[in-house]
C-alpha cells in the first residue's frame, strides 16, 4: 500500500466516468470537505488485512500531529506500479475507512470513477507525506528480489563491460596491465593483486613507509579482527554497525572483521605511553580494513569491500596539535609532488553548532581549540583552502584532500581528521608535566587514502603510463630472433641484478608482434637484441613513445634509468 497524505484547508471532488464498470454507486455525485487531511490510497499487490491495520495507524498517527478530526480516505491507483485487482483494493479502503472512524469524521471518496478534484494544501512541513505500507510477507519478496538483482548486477561488474568505458578508465587498464582481477568466486568488491599490481602496490608501501619513518613515524601491524567488546567501547557499536559485517562466534563471544585500524593502534598507544615524554606518538601502518558495500555499488578498485588504508594515527598533547597538524600538512605536500598530484585543494570541515548542536559530542571549548589550530596550521602553510561549516566528524574538525577525477569530477582522495572524543571515551591518558592525568588528543590520517583507490587515481592520471618507479616491468627484453634468446636472457639477468625490474620476451613471434605487445603494457623501455647488439653488446632501447635508438651502451642505459629510478621519475 502507498499513501499521500495533505493536509488541506478543503477538498472538492466530483464524479465524472466510470473507470470500471463495478464502479462504487454512491447518493452524491459531488462533495466538498473543509480542514482534513487527505488520504491518497494505492493498494498494491499481495496487501492483506495487516496492511489495511497499519496504514489506518499511519494515517491517525499524521491525523494527531497535524491537529484534525477529519479524514478524507481517496482510492488513489495511480501511486503503485502494481496495483492490487479493484475487488481487493476497494476492500481496502473500506477497512481503512471503517478502522478510522471510531476516532474521526471520515469521507470516502467513491471508488472507481474518475473524478475532477480541487484542493488546497496548507504547506507546512508536515502538510505532505508519503508512505510505503508492506505485510510481512511482501517484505520478504521484496528483500529476495534485492538479492537477486544485486547479485546480477554484482556478476554485471565482475565481468567488465567496456562499452560505456572511457579508454583510461582504471577497469580497463587494470586489465590490459594485470594489475588487479575481480573473481565471481572470490566475491565482488574483493579485488585480487595481479603479480604487476601487487608491485606496484608494494613499491606505494614501501615508498610511504621510507618517507613516513623520516618523519617520525613508527610502523605496527594489526590483526584483521577484534572483539566486539573494543567496538562497544569506542562507539563504532552500534553507530557504525551498518558498515561492518555480520560479528563471527568465537568462544562464545562476538568477533568483527575491522573497519577502520584505529581502535587497534589505540590499544598500542595505551601500551606504549604513559608521560607527556612519550609524546607524540605517531603510528602507521598499510591497514587491510573491511566494510560493508552493496555488492550492486562496488566498482573496479574504488568502491570495494576490502581495502589497504595508507593509515596512521598520531597522539599528542592539546598544545602539541598545531605543530603535528602542520607536519601531516608538509607530509602531503612532498608525497603529492612526488607522486604526481598536482591539482589538490584542501576542504577544512567545521561543526556547525549552531544549527546542529546534537551532532557533535564533547567539550565546545576542546572544539574552538582544535578548530583555530587547525585553521592557524593551514593559514601558516598557505595552502589553498575552503571552510565548509557542519561537515565536521562528530569527534572533530577535518580536513579532505580534494580533486578533480578523470571525468573532472570532485572526489576526496585523502583526509586527515582530528579526534577530541574517543580518547576520551576510551580512558586513554597521559601523565603531564606536574604529575596530572590528562586526555590525549589524535589525527588519523591517510595521506594516499587507500592503496586500492589511490591506484585506480594512478592509472587513470596517467592513463597507465606509469613512471618508471612505479612500473611493474621497467624494461622488456626482446629476442630477434631464436639466435638471440641466450643473449636477450643474459641481459636481463644483468638488469635484474642490478635492481632493475626487467622481463625478457623469447616467445617464436616475430619481433614486431613482441614490440606491439610490450607497448600494449606500456613498458617504459623496450631493448630488442638481435645479431648486431650481441656481436658489439649493445643495446637498441626503444623509449615510451619514443623512436629506437640503436648502439647504446650497457653502462649508458644503466646510468640512466638508475637515474630515473633514483629520482622517481
Ligand atoms: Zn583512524
Amino acid at each position: 500500500m502507498k499513501i499521500l497524505l495533505t493536509h488541506c484547508d478543503y477538498i472538492e471532488y466530483e464524479k465524472k466516468k466510470k473507470a470500471i464498470e463495478s464502479a462504487e454507486q454512491t447518493d452524491t455525485d459531488k462533495e466538498r470537505v473543509e480542514e482534513c487531511l487527505v488520504a491518497f490510497c494505492s493498494s498494491e499487490e499481495g496487501d492483506d488485512d495487516s496492511v489495511a491495520e497499519k496504514t489506518a495507524d499511519e494515517i491517525k498517527k499524521v491525523a494527531e500531529q497535524v491537529h484534525t478530526k477529519t479524514i478524507v480516505v481517496y482510492p488513489f491507483v495511480h501511486l503503485s506500479s502494481t496495483p492490487a485487482k479493484p475487488a481487493v483494493a476497494l476492500a481496502m479502503v473500506i477497512k481503512i475507512a471503517e478502522s478510522l472512524k471510531k476516532d474521526y469524521e471520515v469521507h470516502r471518496s467513491p471508488f472507481g470513477w474518475y473524478k475532477s478534484f480541487e484542493l488546497k494544501c496548507k504547506g507546512h512541513p508536515l502538510s505532505e507525506l508519503s508512505r510505503e505500507i508492506t505485510s510481512a510477507a511482501q517484505e520478504k519478496i521484496k528483500l529476495v528480489n534485492k538479492e537477486k538483482k544485486e547479485k546480477q548486477d554484482s556478476r554485471g561488474k565482475i565481468i567488465l563491460d567496456r562499452r560505456n568505458l572511457t579508454p583510461n578508465d582504471h577497469r580497463i587498464l587494470g586489465e590490459e596491465l594485470g594489475i588487479f582481477h575481480l573473481s565471481e568466486e572470490v566475491g565482488a568488491g574483493l579485488p585480487l593483486w595481479l603479480p604487476n599490481g601487487e608491485t606496484l602496490r608494494n613499491i606505494l608501501i614501501q615508498f610511504m613507509r621510507q618517507i613516513e619513518e623520516k618523519y617520525g613515524y613508527r610502523y605496527v601491524s594489526t590483526p584483521h579482527i577484534t572483539r566486539g567488546h573494543l567496538y562497544e567501547k569506542t562507539g563504532h557499536l552500534p553507530y557504525y554497525k551498518d558498515s561492518m559485517y555480520a560479528p563471527m562466534d568465537i568462544d562464545g563471544e562476538e568477533y568483527y572483521l575491522k573497519p577502520m585500524n584505529c581502535p587497534h593502534h589505540h590499544m598500542i598507544y595505551n601500551k606504549l605511553v604513559e608521560s607527556y615524554r612519550d609524546l607524540p606518538l605517531r603510528l602507521a601502518e598499510p591497514g587491510m580494513t573491511y566494510r560493508n558495500e552493496l555488492s550492486g555499488v562496488t566498482y573496479g578498485l574504488i568502491r570495494v569491500r576490502a581495502f589497504t588504508q595508507n593509515d596512521s594515527h598520531i597522539y599528542m598533547t592539546p598544545d602539541q596539535l598545531k605543530e603535528e597538524f602542520l607536519g601531516v600538512l608538509k607530509l602531503f605536500k612532498e608525497v603529492y609532488a612526488i607522486v604526481g598530484i598536482k591539482d589538490y585543494w584542501f576542504r577544512l570541515a567545521l561543526p556547525d553548532f549552531k544549527n546542529n548542536p546534537d551532532k557533535y559530542t564533547g567539550d565546545p571549548k576542546e572544539w574552538a581549540h582544535a578548530c583555530d589550530e587547525i585553521r592557524d596550521a593551514m593559514k601558516e602553510f598557505s595552502t589553498k583552502f575552503v571552510e565548509e561549516e557542519g561537515e565536521a566528524a562528530f569527534y572533530g574538525p577535518k580536513i579532505d584532500v580534494q580533486i578533480k577525477n578523470s571525468l573532472g569530477k570532485e572526489e576526496t582522495i585523502a583526509t586527515s581528521q582530528v579526534d577530541i572524543v574517543v580518547p576520551k571515551r576510551l580512558g586513554m591518558f597521559y601523565i603531564d608535566a606536574n604529575g596530572d592525568k590528562k586526555t590525549p588528543i589524535i589525527i588519523h590520517r591517510a595521506i594516499l587514502g587507500s592503496y586500492e583507490r589511490f591506484v585506480a587515481y594512478l592509472l587513470e592520471q596517467t592513463e597507465g603510463k606509469l613512471p618508471v618507479w612505479l612500473s611493474p616491468v621497467q624494461v622488456k627484453i626482446l629476442s630477434l630472433t631464436d639466435r638471440n634468446s641466450d643473449a636477450a636472457n643474459r641481459f636481463c639477468k644483468l638488469f635484474v641484478e642490478k635492481g632493475i625490474r626487467a622481463e625478457a620476451d623469447l616467445r617464436q613471434n616475430t619481433v614486431d608482434y613482441k614490440i606491439r605487445d610490450a607497448e600494449m603494457q606500456k613498458t617504459p623501455y623496450i631493448i630488442v637484441i638481435g645479431d648486431k647488439e650481441e656481436a658489439n653488446g649493445t643495446l637498441a632501447v626503444r623509449a615510451r613513445g619514443e623512436k629506437p635508438r640503436f648502439g647504446v651502451s650497457v653502462e649508458e642505459f644503466l646510468a640512466k634509468i638508475t637515474k630515473e629510478i633514483e629520482n622517481k621519475q
